[in-house]
């Protein structure tokens, strides 16, 4: 369709790449961008850098300004919501937050990427002053305020997934006294398995992270209306600050009733990021994304996620063209002196994926023996698979060393459906300068093909 109105809700990840891949393709749509916020496309992953100051100017985590998109022919509206969606008459009630007027759009595609919230853990207390969250920019402006307090020593981080576990390092570096809780015995618990864990536990100890597992929160003690102690069923921590990094839950209360939604209030759409609704698509982390391993429809909030979303919803616009390709979950993180990445199953997450899975574990150094030791870090990597066809599942891997990318390469594995036997004698380069003759990925796939041999 030549002249259509394509109206995209939300600035973030999915709803930039949905106004991205829409110029492209559809050079001549009319395109109205809403966002409720008063910044376009705040980059939260990027949070972390800015905290520990290598980024420095907090407005510079974005990819688009209002200015630069409208230069591109986009109509851009910020501080502006949208309430409601009458699908049948193709509409939107959009409310302006600055004069408090609402308005009526008229749309012939609506893509929706509002996103997720973070989780206030419903518990008494939880209205105090200092509890404070780990996404987007306003609460970026106030963490950043915060690592320089001169009365906020101890804080409490909530959560030890790879964003608990951001904040945790980011507070440390700036000399506070960090404690993380967490419900699950292990941190990262569903990144990574014991192999890793139990080597970033001490790493963070070491740099004053005291680690409060396998308990939950019960309640927030408060004094003068500020937070000054967690209680959880185990013990009390003191804390000038909470950073609550305890999951997301989808931003999709104002669509029940609209759109139909799954158990968990994410927005339910087809591979193609069809809604139930004519013409109406959603992307992103109020939504599901197909994960390869099981080829089920699954929850994994991750802007690469997000972004590939926002293309497909474009590419089928008009027509079934081209399901979203399937993924797996791949993420890597730096804590401290160690970087790490993991991709699909792991043996901690093979039950919730209803999966039999077999794994091997190898450590090996990153470059050849006669390569000096303060060049040639150790690496552990462990790669998962089926016991029963081989088929690639996951892996993950970590060293001192940056060797996190290899982890793209089992994702692509994971994504092309090839089994060990297709790693095992993989073509992968040598040069002393950055690997050994065989890959790791090789010597794990070649450990994996004895096992199943066996
Ligand atoms: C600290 C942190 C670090 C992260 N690091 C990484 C990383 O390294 N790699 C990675 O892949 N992922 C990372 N993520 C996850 C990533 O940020 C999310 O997956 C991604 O932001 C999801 O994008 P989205 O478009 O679904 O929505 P969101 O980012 O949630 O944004 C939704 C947007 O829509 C707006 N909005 C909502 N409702 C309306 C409405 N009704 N009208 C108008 N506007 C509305 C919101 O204000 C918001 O701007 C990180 C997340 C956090 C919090």
């Amino acid at each position: 369709m030549k002249d259509m109105k394509v109206i995209v809700i939300g600035s973030s990840h999915g709803g930039f790449e949905a106004v991205e891949e829409l110029l492209l393709d559809y050079p001549e749509a009319e395109i109205q961008w809403y966002e409720k916020g008063d910044f376009v496309s705040f980059l939260s992953c990027g949070m972390q850098l800015y905290l520990e100051g290598l980024v420095k100017d907090v407005n510079s985590v974005r990819y688009a300004t209002k200015e630069g998109m409208e230069k591109k022919g986009v109509h851009v509206f910020v501080q502006q919501e949208v309430t409601e969606i009458h699908p049948e008459k193709h509409e939107v009630t959009v409310h302006n937050l600055v004069d408090d007027q609402k308005r009526i759009e008229k749309y012939d595609k609506l893509i929706v990427s509002t996103g997720a919230v973070p989780v206030n853990l419903p518990v008494p207390g939880n209205d105090l002053e200092n509890i404070y969250f780990m996404r987007g920019r306003d609460w970026a402006i106030k963490l950043k305020k915060a690592t320089v307090e001169p009365e906020i020593q101890n804080v409490v981080v909530i959560g030890s997934g790879y964003i608990g576990i951001e904040a945790a390092e980011a507070f440390s570096k700036a000399g506070k006294q960090v404690t993380v809780i967490d419900i699950l015995p292990r941190i990262l618990g569903t990144y990574l398995d014991p192999e890793f864990t139990d080597v970033l536990a001490p790493e963070l100890e070491q740099h004053h992270v005291k680690l409060a597992l396998g308990q939950s929160v019960q309640k927030f003690v408060g004094e003068a209306g500020k937070v000054k102690q967690v209680v959880t069923d185990k013990g009390t921590f003191d804390a000038d600050l909470v950073v609550e990094a305890a999951g997301v839950k989808p931003n999709t209360a104002w669509l029940e009733g609209t759109l139909e939604l799954n158990q968990d209030h994410t927005i339910k759409t087809d591979r193609y990021q069809r809604t139930n609704q004519p013409d109406i698509f959603a992307v992103g982390d109020a939504t599901y994304v197909n994960y390869a391993p099981t080829d089920q429809m699954s929850k994994i909030a991750l802007a690469t996620n997000a972004r590939r979303q926002g293309r497909y919803a474009v590419k089928n616009l008009e027509k079934e063209n081209t399901p979203t390709p399937a993924v797996s979950g791949s993420s890597a993180l730096s804590v401290f002196k160690y970087h790490f990445a993991s991709t699909g199953v792991k043996d901690a997450t093979a039950d919730s994926s209803h999966l039999k899975v077999a794994s091997v574990y190898v450590e090996d150094t990153f470059r050849p023996p006669f390569v000096p030791a303060d060049h040639n870090a150790k690496v552990q990597f462990k790669l998962t698979y089926s016991p029963e066809n081989g088929r690639i599942l996951g892996a993950q891997i970590m060293s001192t060393a940056d060797v996190t990318a290899n982890i793209n390469t089992i994702s692509f594995a994971i994504q092309q459906h090839a089994t060990v036997n297709d790693l095992a004698y993989a073509d992968f380069f040598f040069q002393p300068g950055f690997d050994r003759p065989w890959n790791i990925m090789n010597v794990a796939a070649q450990k994996a093909q004895r096992e199943m041999e066996k």
